[in-house]
């Protein structure tokens, strides 16, 4: 099984998501989600591979559909 990367989701007041991703070596890198496809390459300025496999992309967006949803309640 491929190990995912940890990470956060940012939403800016526009409601963009941004994937926080953070790597072992403790940089973390932000992508939008909306760029972001299963097959992306990334990889952190340390050279480790962060890319996000289509699970944690899945994940990406239901914490990100969550966390709107909690938006508009306040
Ligand atoms: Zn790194």
């Amino acid at each position: 099984m491929m190990k995912s990367p940890r990470f956060d989701i940012d939403l800016d007041k526009h409601y963009n998501a941004t994937v926080v991703i953070a790597c072992d070596c403790g940089h973390e890198t932000r992508h939008h989600l909306a760029s972001l496809h299963p097959d992306n390459k990334l990889s952190c300025a340390c050279g480790a591979d962060i890319s996000l496999p289509a699970t944690a992309l899945d994940m990406a967006q239901r914490r990100t559909d969550a966390l709107k949803a909690s938006y508009r309640v306040h």
